[in-house]
């Protein structure tokens, strides 16, 4: 059965493009029926950072990108942090010595340094030229006792390789050198190997099957394949994910902090929206559009199809490494925003095919389970608890109200997170004090205006009153606003329903005045329009 890794360094926080290396490895390990695990690759202790480790896994944790053995959760194949392995990769340096692969190099830093310019000078591509090689057993023992440092060198030789193509880049590796490389190091001075010894001994050792990485790894490639080589042993299948960049082209800039994954923790994106967006970048998914998705495919209004949205267990049914394309992917934040709304929609039960809302009569648990609707609304209610304004209101703690206030809001959600703040009207009474509002208020309060709020709260009142029904419904609301409009002969409706919704909210969108008016009960909404003209 496959064995696939994720093998990040902590050096700081999770980005986006290890994240996507993360779900791909978890993807294919889903699909092939076999194992992921999580590896620590902390040997670089200059670049070393307090924390990461447990960020990373904090990360892995919220995506829901759960591995089968690893840092955290052991295995038969631990330890999983390099650093806990020092003595592996020592007992393998000395094999490389013994076999006569590997040698001692006692170059210091400013020799290292002129024999690089040298080299350079005669126009060779090479940056050490091999001359340890050449040292005597006895002057090694001299400098050893003489307290001299050494590296363990790889003894590269000029012969050509076979190396297998890519399954990503196939045998297009544009990096690769086609001729050797360097003596390059395996051991460093201080007693820590080097990452691609490391790496080569660590993914024979945990038996992996597939190595599947960022693109930045593949000049590794020869070396890699050369030391599998030397030990004798069977190289892995390799994959190479290319690069995320911007939408210009240009490199994934790390300026702004939104190339980290904690910055969608911290606005509230859903896990499962940020994995599909990380899905589609690479991925030539048209190619799998075959797949029993019942939505729409056509390409909306705003440049994205709904064909673009997967579950996890929708991913792992179409994702296919043949399919994973070997050009640079651009991150597009509009389309992240556009997967993060569907998905509210899709785990609330009332993503319509098109992408529309469903009538909120009629929740559908088809592509999401009940427990993610629950979820939402006990995160929005926890939102509401958090806004300062509403400590302590009670109407917060009426779970009925809360739902129904989660479903007139949904339309207009794009991140959960901002969706407390925008309800905060429907349990508070508007103030009419802010000064978007002052403005509003003044051409509102033009003697017209007031009319009009005020003559629609008489009618509601009156019709309330007169209906045999207890509660308010949308369809008297409609009625009421439509025999208005006929009475004062108005020949636009927002000429009534601006000022009704300002009365009402303070606002200038929001769900239609029936769904409001019901929402908010009739004295509240009766009170509000009083408020609202004196
Ligand atoms: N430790 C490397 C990194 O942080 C991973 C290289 C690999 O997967 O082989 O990018």
């Amino acid at each position: 059965p496959a064995r696939l890794r994720f093998a990040p360094s902590p050096t700081g926080h999770l980005h986006l493009g290890g994240l996507r290396t993360a779900l791909f490895n978890h993807l294919l390990a889903r699909k092939w029926k076999g194992k992921w695990l999580l590896r620590i690759e902390d040997t670089d202790r200059t670049r070393f950072t307090e924390g990461a480790v447990d960020s990373l896994r904090g990360s892995l944790e919220w995506a829901g990108l759960d591995y089968d053995e690893g840092v955290g959760i052991g295995g038969k194949y631990g330890p999983y942090t390099q650093s806990e392995r020092l003595d592996i990769y020592h007992h393998y340096t000395k094999e490389l010595l013994s076999r006569n692969e590997a040698y001692e190099c006692f170059c210091s830093p400013n020799e290292l340094e002129a024999i690089k310019v040298l080299l350079k000078q005669q126009g060779m591509r090479h940056s050490y030229d091999g001359r340890c090689r050449h040292i005597t057993d006895e002057e090694k023992v001299r400098k050893k006792k003489a307290g001299a440092k050494y590296v363990v060198r790889y003894k590269s030789s000029s012969e050509s390789m076979d190396i297998p193509p890519d399954l990503i880049f196939g045998d297009n590796q544009p990096s690769a050198p086609t001729a050797g490389f360097d003596d390059f190091v395996l051991m460093k001075s201080d007693g820590w190997p080097t990452y691609h010894l490391a790496s080569v001994v660590d993914d024979h050792l945990m038996e992996i099957s597939h190595v599947l990485r960022g693109e930045e790894w593949l000049p590794s490639i020869p070396k890699h394949h050369s030391l599998y080589k030397a030990f004798g042993w069977t190289p892995p299948k390799f994959a190479h994910l290319p690069l995320l960049c911007n939408p210009d082209g240009t490199k994934l800039s790390k300026r702004k902090g939104d190339t980290f994954v904690e910055h969608y923790m911290k606005q509230g994106y859903e896990p499962s929206a940020l994995l599909n967006f990380l899905a589609l970048m690479g991925w030539d998914y048209h190619s799998a559009l075959s797949s029993k998705t019942t939505l729409d495919p056509h390409i909306r209004n705003d440049g994205h199809s709904l064909y673009e949205l997967f579950t996890m267990d929708q991913l792992i049914e179409a994702f296919d490494i043949t399919h994973i394309a070997h050009r640079k992917a651009a991150v597009n934040q509009l389309k992240l925003d556009f997967l993060n709304k569907m998905t509210l929609r899709r785990m609330a039960g009332r993503l319509g095919n098109d992408g529309v809302m469903v009538n909120s009569g009629k929740i559908s648990h088809d592509n999401g389970n009940e427990g993610e609707r629950e979820g939402l609304i006990r995160r929005f209610q926890q939102g509401l608890r958090d806004e300062k304004v509403l400590k302590g209101c009670e109407l917060v703690e009426d779970v009925q109200y809360v739902e129904k206030v989660f479903d007139a809001e949904l339309p207009r959600t794009t991140i959960l997170t901002e969706m407390p703040m925008h309800s905060i009207f429907y349990f508070l009474p508007p103030t009419y004090t802010c000064h978007e509002s002052q403005s509003m208020l003044k051409d509102l309060t033009s003697r017209i205006y007031c009319q009009y709020v005020s003559l629609f709260a008489d009618t509601l009142q009156q019709s309330a009153s007169s209906s045999s029904s207890t509660t308010l419904n949308e369809d008297l609301v409609w009625d009421v606003i439509h025999g208005l409009l006929d009475q004062l002969g108005i020949d636009r409706k927002p000429k009534l329903l601006v000022p009704i919704r300002h009365a009402l909210t303070e606002r200038k969108k929001g769900p239609s005045i029936p769904e409001l008016i019901t929402i908010l009960g009739l004295d509240e909404t009766l009170s509000r329009l009083r408020r609202g003209v004196e």
